[in-house]
């Protein structure tokens, strides 16, 4: 592994044409007639480009060497038509490349979204949101812009020096062995600064991430950030974010401007040594002037096709930076798939079971060999300290995460085996932090079931007791709720969810009760209409009020990861255990008025 590691870095230290070659290869093919008219119009420029310099001999021997007055009129009328064409292919390629441009960045998008979309919550984890912002925006605009300079450089620029360098060696090859002494040292400079642009260029994209999740944090957390009064922290951090892009931008700038100079110097230099060694032939030994111009001709266009490469070479690296974080996501492979051959969830009744379960989020174990039973159409609570492992639970059920150890059942499959998608479709879940999307109120019921018809989400509604508030609403069922659902109450937003998941109808309802006390009226119609929802549904609740548990079928009280208590509200509580001082502890705090 080692040693092959090795052997590649030898042949390719940065995998930086392995990476072109991909992107080549993923996207020409897609995009090959457009490419190859584009490359017609290039071939075109290049040689209305080595025309225009093979003319200069014409020029200077017809002209002004054997004063053929009828021959201004035909070069003049070829220069015309020579830089007419030049025109036209310019514009035919730009064109055609930013339909590309514009096609291929896209098609990224959309696959960049969908593969984010369907990673697994360790992905979301440990990915903070800016940096898959960044990746997915400035991925996709650095890919662009990474193909247009490898296609344009081979096209147009390539080509062009190709046709330069060929009129070079007609007209005089000697001359064109002095002019070519400069490869050297150009590609010497060159490669020392693609290295270092290449590292500002990865320190400029981590800041811009940073930025992005900053601004994120902020509207998000607009409430925390005024109520707190850390506007100034939040600054404070932004500014250093963005006082290092802008360091890492100028750093970048500069050493792609010294590209200018490096090839001005060498270029005046190979200029000097060509008009010195040409001068002195078309002086001293009679040698044709027309040749010498062509020559010279040739030379200074060739300046500029040679000085963009050299620029190329920086700004393609720079941009590859980009291309590199992009790929990365699109090959960050979800750590939960189906498993092959794996068959649809076949809900009979909906019992669950949790079978000496083990799992853990990286450092120590959330659950240790935990146990327990959720029976088939009944309510099961999960009680427990927080940090105990209930959302945990809840998580495990919905294969969020897999378990390390262990089995987890439902009606005897075990959930690892079966086909996630139907086993999340049988999962109703309500939960605290009700989220809504930025859609209207029917379309966020809906998504419990696509597909349901306007009478069936209004049915839910009704049973989620959540109709009679939507009605009073400007636009009854089509107002859009706003970012998260910020247009509407706490209680409303969690009438909305339980009647998402009535319209969802799946057998096994999982509940993650509020914690923030909503008012007296809120409340029962709350509790009337989940009450509705989980009659004849398998239901787990994690339970914070006690309230809430005194009917449940079953308590598991979690300690630490493990079940440690399990029974009725009054056989708990007539043990001396765990139960019976969290429901002491309520009755203290005032909280729990109806826990005893
Ligand atoms: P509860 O729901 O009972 O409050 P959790 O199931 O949320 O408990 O948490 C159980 C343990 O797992 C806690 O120690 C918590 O810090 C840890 N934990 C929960 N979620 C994550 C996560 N996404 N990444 C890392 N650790 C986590």
């Amino acid at each position: 592994m080692f040693k092959s590691l090795k052997w590649q870095g030898f042949q390719d230290p940065d995998g930086t044409y392995q990476l072109i070659r991909r992107l080549l290869r993923e996207n020409l093919r897609q995009f090959a007639p457009q490419y190859a008219l584009a490359f017609v119009f290039m071939g075109l420029v290049a040689a209305s480009t080595a025309a225009s310099a093979w003319i200069m001999r014409d020029v200077i021997n017809e002209i002004f060497i054997s004063r053929d007055s009828n021959m201004v009129y035909v070069i003049a009328g070829v220069v015309m038509l020579i830089f007419a064409v030049k025109g036209a292919s310019t514009y035919g390629q730009l064109v055609i490349l930013s339909r590309i441009g514009n096609a291929i960045v896209a098609g990224l998008q959309r696959q960049l979204f969908s593969k984010l979309a369907r990673q697994d919550m360790a992905y979301f984890d440990k990915t903070a949101m800016g940096d898959v912002v960044v990746r997915i925006n400035q991925g996709a605009a650095d890919t662009r812009m990474a193909l247009d300079m490898v296609i344009v450089t081979l096209g147009r620029d390539v080509l062009t020096l190709v046709g330069l360098v060929f009129v070079m060696l007609v007209q005089d090859p000697t001359l064109s062995a002095f002019a070519l002494l400069i490869m050297p040292p150009a590609v010497i400079g060159v490669t020392l600064l693609v290295k270092r642009v290449r590292k500002h260029a990865k320190m400029q994209f981590v800041s811009t991430a940073q930025i992005m999740s900053i601004i994120q944090e902020t509207t998000i957390g607009i409430r925390v950030v005024k109520a707190f009064g850390v506007e100034n922290a939040l600054q404070e951090r932004m500014d250093g974010a963005v006082a290092n892009v802008e360091k890492q931008s100028n750093k970048i700038a500069a050493l792609t401007a010294r590209t200018s100079p490096l090839m001005e110097t060498l270029g005046g230099f190979a200029i000097a040594l060509v008009i010195l060694y040409g001068g002195y032939s078309v002086v001293n030994l009679g040698q044709d002037p027309g040749a010498f111009f062509a020559f010279i001709t040739a030379l200074l266009l060739a300046y500029d096709p040679a000085k963009r490469l050299a620029r190329l070479q920086v700004n393609l690296n720079k941009s590859l930076v980009g291309v590199r974080l992009m790929y990365e996501l699109l090959d960050d492979t979800p750590g939960i798939e189906d498993a092959p051959g794996a068959k649809a969830l076949s809900v009979d009744r909906g019992a669950v079971a949790f079978k000496n379960v083990e799992f853990s989020y990286g450092e120590g174990l959330a659950l240790r060999k935990l146990s327990l039973h959720a029976e088939a159409g009944k309510m099961t609570a999960l009680v427990g300290a927080s940090g105990a492992g209930k959302s945990t639970v809840f998580s495990l059920i919905e294969r969020f995460y897999s378990p390390e150890g262990g089995e987890i059942l439902i009606d005897g499959q075990d959930v690892t085996k079966v086909a996630v998608a139907s086993l999340r479709s049988n999962i109703a879940y309500v939960g605290q932090d009700t989220f809504l999307f930025d859609i209207s109120i029917r379309e966020n019921i809906a998504l419990g079931r696509p597909g349901a018809t306007d009478a069936e989400i209004e049915e839910a509604a009704r049973n989620a007791n959540a109709h009679e508030f939507i009605l009073e609403q400007e636009h009854g069922y089509d107002t859009m709720v706003g970012e998260g659902g910020n247009r509407l109450s706490g209680g409303q937003r969690q009438r909305v969810a339980i009647a998402r998941a009535m319209l969802r109808d799946a057998p096994i309802l999982l509940l993650d009760e509020a914690t923030s006390a909503l008012d007296a009226e809120s409340e029962s119609k709350i509790q009337a209409a989940l009450g509705r929802l989980m009659e004849g549904r398998t239901t787990l609740v994690i339970a914070h009020r006690l309230s809430t548990v005194r009917h449940a079928d079953c308590i598991h009280v979690l300690d630490k990861g493990k079940v440690v208590e399990s029974g009725t509200h009054s056989e708990l509580f007539a043990k001396d255990g765990i139960y019976r001082r969290l429901a002491e502890l309520q009755f203290q705090d005032g909280k729990s008025d109806t826990a005893a």
